[in-house]
């Protein structure tokens, strides 16, 4: 079997490191490796609408933005099909064929659409085209046979119900479909990583993040901002390190060399979190050391990103032509579903 490679994100907000560690890195990594036969990227905007159909403009400028934040964190556009969703009309087709094998039950029972319900208060009306979200992303993985997704945890109901619905099709119209696979990162902080304020996770509709564009400044502030534990008042007060986000954020960011770059009275962080919860070690010193070690990871970022944001039409030239080679997959898998389905009267 080929080795196909789908990602993406809504184009909601610039990207943040929930992001970054949760799915960007990954899919860089995936794609230096080159353990692959196609690899494809998108930015998800008519999903993007179904929750946000009245802003449109804040669903296009994002799709810019997005983009910029991929390719300043490594994506090759030689190596990966940058695309745009609604550009693709063969997965709005996809879609609602899709639809007869879903049912609004199932629908209901999906974790991920419950916990978004709730969030974006759709409770007592919950527009169709988002409840049915996940149809359409399941449209959007097999249209390219995509049989691995890196993904943050937050996505493997729908993973699920794609595979579920793949299942299905396969069985009524035969083999036609490929049940994709979630990849995960290694570290459990990654796959979901917490807000700056502690919440459950970091996410652009909750505000509060730190954005791979954030200036230093921005950040600086974000990190002294940082939720930590509520009961380590004085510096003498033996401290918590689970839940605390500063502690949550080093287990994640922390590289082999951190601490002899910017901390080296301590030799790793197991000796840093032993002094804290013995009590003596006081929050300013973590959320400074904290602050130099995402200073470090972000700023090339930055750099780039700035970069490529000066030339516009080269971004746009980039995602012309991955959706170009996007629509020619879309389309040769839409053909057979189309004939599965018997849907192929002038043959
Ligand atoms: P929105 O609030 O608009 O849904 P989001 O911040 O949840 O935005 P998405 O575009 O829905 O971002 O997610 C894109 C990808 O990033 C998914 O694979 C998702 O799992 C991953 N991801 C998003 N937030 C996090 C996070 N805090 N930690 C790890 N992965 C994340
Ligand atoms: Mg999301």
């Amino acid at each position: 079997m080929k080795n196909i490679i789908l990602t993406g994100e809504r184009p909601t907000g610039p990207l943040h490191i929930g992001h970054y560690v949760g799915s960007l890195k990954n899919r860089v990594k995936i794609q230096n490796e080159g353990n692959y036969d196609e690899m494809y990227l998108f930015a998800a905007d008519a999903q993007a609408l179904t929750d946000n159909f009245e802003d449109p403009k804040k669903v296009k400028d994002n799709v810019f933005e997005v983009a910029l934040d991929n390719l300043a964190c490594g994506i090759d556009p030689e190596k990966v099909n940058y695309f745009i969703q609604s550009e693709v009309s063969e997965l709005t087709e996809l879609t609602f064929y899709y639809m007869n094998l879903v049912t609004i039950a199932r629908l209901h029972r999906n974790p991920t659409v419950k916990e978004e319900i709730k969030l974006r208060g759709f409770e007592e009306s919950i527009p169709a085209g988002f409840f049915t979200y996940p149809v359409s992303q399941t449209a959007d993985i097999t249209a390219f046979k995509a049989n691995i997704v890196p993904v943050g945890d937050d996505q493997l109901p729908m993973i699920e119900q794609a595979r579920e619905i793949v299942r299905k099709f396969n069985s009524i119209y035969g083999e036609t479909l490929v049940e994709p696979e979630a990849v995960l990162p290694e570290n459990e902080n990654e796959r979901r990583l917490v807000g700056i304020d502690g919440n459950a996770k970091m996410s652009k509709s909750l505000g509060n993040c730190i954005y791979l564009k954030d200036s230093e400044e921005e950040i600086r502030k974000k990190v002294f901002s940082m939720y930590t534990d509520p009961n380590h008042i004085k510096i003498e007060d033996p401290g918590k390190v689970e839940g605390n986000v500063v502690f949550t954020y080093l287990d994640v960011f922390c590289k082999e060399d951190s601490f002899e770059k910017f901390l080296p009275e301590y030799k790793n962080l197991d000796e840093l979190k032993a002094h804290y919860m013995r009590g003596g070690l006081g929050d300013m010193k973590i959320k400074r050391f904290l602050n130099d070690v995402l200073q470090e990871e972000l700023r090339p970022i930055r750099e780039r990103r700035e970069l490529l944001a000066k030339d516009p039409q080269k971004i746009y030239e980039i995602l012309k032509k991955g959706t170009q080679k996007a629509r020619e997959k879309a389309r040769q898998t839409l053909k057979e579903v189309k004939e599965a389905m018997m849907l192929n009267y002038f043959e």
